[in-house]
């Protein structure tokens, strides 16, 4: 068995295949936390930064209905950036992607939240066959980016909902403190690589409603629509365990039992095809970032880490194979399949690290956030 070396801060090890040490073996995830801290910092800084950034938002939606748009899932980041628009007077419009794997706990969440903060809700109720399609065209590449479909489409539709309204900022729930950044190798996501999976391995050939993002449509977006992405979360010192009781008081929220486990195929891909298949445990990235952050022991976290990923049951990959329409038998070949990579695949990789200098200008404008870390990408 090959030899698993651990970071000395975070708990993250050689089980993330893009990982490097320093001297100190502090590990290159961790030197990532440390260069976003430094441009997102707490206290008082944070606060005038925050402050300005709502003045400007609020400018950019006079005389409109809203001057956000908050995407929801029901899970606790999400609702409390949700929560978080409002107490701040802004005037968020909730969207939310219905993938057809929503728990009841999630849709009395959205609902609950949406009533007591007044806020409008939009859902868009995917195409069941064809988002089903796309999660067995995933599932069949073999990757570890089967949850990707998921993503890809809300991801689109946010943008989307935000041109057609006219609204110029989209709020993120994620922040690096709580959930960190997920190792490329781990989960991976451009327009290319959606499309060639499908190609590859889809039944249907021709999507009518997926709500398919192209780089193009990024670009229109970003710079000729004007819409921006804001973390706001990592503008406030946002404590996970406080999260939970606040949010049941304020807004009737329900916890679910697990990171993201609001979605009955997000617990399946982290509880048990990602850990069974790929010897992946996302809740190293999650228990990492609370390190760091000064918000969990390093010894509580290998001490979590220690017991069984998540905690599943037979009858919910059962529920994830029947709802597929696949047979376990084909179910078997997947789980058996040879491990793959996004790098089998046709990505945008290749070009991205062609453009890395207008990349870093991208990121230093703060307009790609989200792909700052590829320049870790190596
Ligand atoms: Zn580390």
């Amino acid at each position: 068995m090959k030899e698993i070396t651990l970071c000395s801060r975070c708990i993250l090890d050689t089980t993330v295949d893009d990982i490097w040490f320093d001297d100190h073996m502090v590990c290159k995830y961790c030197h990532f936390h440390d260069e976003m801290e430094k441009q997102h910092p707490l206290g008082d800084k944070a606060e005038k930064i925050l402050n300005e950034l709502v003045a400007k938002i609020k400018r950019s939606g006079k005389n409109k209905k809203y001057d956000c748009v908050v995407g929801v899932s029901g899970g606790r980041d999400s609702t409390f950036t949700l929560y978080t628009a409002v107490k701040l007077g802004l005037r968020p419009l909730a969207v939310h992607f219905d993938n057809g794997w929503n728990s009841d706990i999630s849709v009395r969440n959205i609902k609950n939240a949406c009533e007591k903060l007044n806020v409008d809700l939009f859902t868009i109720v995917a195409d069941w066959e064809e988002f089903k399609d796309l999660q067995i065209s995933f599932l069949k590449a073999s990757t570890p980016d089967a949850d990707v479909p998921a993503d890809y489409a809300i991801y689109s539709v946010l943008y989307s909902v935000a041109s057609k309204e006219k609204i110029k900022y989209i709020f993120n729930g994620h922040s690096f403190r709580t959930e960190g950044t997920s190792p490329i190798s781990w989960t991976y996501m451009d327009p290319v690589y959606v499309r060639d999976v499908h190609h590859k391995f889809g039944k249907i050939k021709k999507f009518t409603s997926f709500p398919h993002m192209t780089l193009f449509k990024l670009l229109y977006y970003i710079f000729i629509k004007n819409i921006k992405e804001k973390r706001i979360l990592e503008y406030i010192d946002y404590k996970k365990t406080e999260v939970d009781s606040f949010l049941t008081k304020e807004l009737n929220w329900t916890y679910y039992g697990g990171h993201h486990h609001e979605n009955y195929y997000t617990r399946f891909f982290q509880s048990y095809y990602l850990p069974k298949k790929f010897n992946i445990d996302k809740r190293k990235t999650e228990l990492s970032a609370l390190i760091r952050s000064g918000q969990i022991t390093r010894e509580a976290a290998l001490k979590e880490i220690a017991t069984e990923p998540y905690s599943y049951e037979e009858k919910n990959v059962e529920y994830v194979i029947n709802k597929l329409g696949l047979s376990r038998n084909e179910f078997d070949q997947i789980m058996n399949a040879k491990l793959q990579t996004h790098k089998d695949y046709r990505t945008l990789l290749s070009l991205i690290k062609f453009l890395k200098g207008p990349i870093r200008l991208f990121t230093r404008l703060h307009l790609l956030p989200h792909i700052l870390y590829l320049k870790y990408a190596s």
